[in-house]
């Protein structure tokens, strides 16, 4: 492909694209099915344990019927990782991915959540004006794209948080405001959650650091051992609050905290929290040089 995709293969990426969405919102990721199983198995409260169970069982019943694991599509959110060597034009991508959402609404045919924020018109097609949501990253010398869909549930995102602390606050403040964002937030996020915790940057790249951080796969470590630890203490300490699956008293109010950090101005301390209810869903679409296709998580 030395000069770029022949314009078939945008329309069999808009395919993929409408399969990967349904996908995603039927079948969850290994990751997140065995940190489910682990805090069943360790559960010492009764209302917890039940929770838990009830929780296995509609995964269960979504993959015998091939039903939604949640009725709420959520918003669509794409990361998109385009290679340097790929020969994908993004504009065309880009299209592709709007389509492919929209085919997979009007086809399956979904519940549409997305709506305009101030007519709160519905075009029953899980898109409007800047939505599908899509972070783009180049990279270099890759020959691959990669499409990373999260339909992101509204219970959770409901449940978003961000501080400008100030330097002086430190590490203890951005703790602090973790814990008592995730603890304050109680059954809301459709516990026991994935937390994501943006650190550093502006306040825009500080919250999109967050909501990279929940598209990790369940319980992955950062490679940073500073950041690593981080992560280890914050969830030890919400899950020492004690307060549960679906808020309702236990051991695992989080499955997972993961925090992803940039650089910020020697003036700024910023942290922000998004947070991923148990219906953890993702799916990852990789197209090869040749035009290959493969979709996981
Ligand atoms: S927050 Fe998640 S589990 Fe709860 S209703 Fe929304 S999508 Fe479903």
């Amino acid at each position: 492909m030395e000069r770029g995709w022949p314009l078939e293969q945008y329309e069999a990426v808009t395919e993929a694209v409408a399969h990967l969405y349904v996908k995603a919102l039927k079948d969850l990721p290994p990751d997140v099915r065995a940190a489910l199983e682990a805090a069943r198995s360790r559960e010492s409260s009764g209302v917890g344990r039940t929770i838990l169970q009830t929780i296995e069982r509609n995964i269960a019943i979504a993959d015998e019927q091939s039903l939604l694991i949640c009725q709420d599509t959520g918003t669509p959110v794409y990361f998109v990782e385009v290679g340097e060597e790929s020969g994908c034009n993004p504009i065309r991508l880009e299209r592709a991915i709007r389509e492919g959402t929209e085919r997979a609404t009007r086809e399956h045919p979904l519940r549409s959540s997305v709506v305009s924020p101030i007519s709160r018109q519905n075009r029953q097609t899980n898109t409007g004006y800047r939505v599908p949501v899509i972070h783009w990253e180049f990279v270099a010398g890759s020959p691959n794209v990669e499409i990373l869909v999260i339909p992101k549930g509204s219970g959770s995102e409901n449940m978003s948080y961000f501080r400008m602390l100030l330097p002086a606050d430190g590490v203890a403040g951005v703790k602090r405001f973790v814990v008592e964002s995730v603890v304050g937030s109680g059954g809301n996020p459709c516990p026991p959650v994935i937390v994501g915790v943006g650190l550093g940057g502006s306040a825009d790249l500080c919250m999109l650091l967050a909501k990279k951080a929940i598209a990790r796969p369940c319980g992955s470590i950062n490679p940073d051992p500073e950041v690593a630890g981080l992560e280890q203490e914050l969830l030890e300490a919400i899950n020492q609050s004690g307060l549960g699956p679906m808020g309702l008293g236990g051991a695992t109010t989080a499955l997972a905290v993961h925090v992803e950090h940039a650089a910020t101005h020697i003036s700024q301390n910023p942290v922000a929290v998004n947070i991923q209810c148990w219906a953890a869903r993702r799916g990852r679409l990789t197209i090869g040089p040749e035009g290959e296709m493969a979709i996981g998580y």
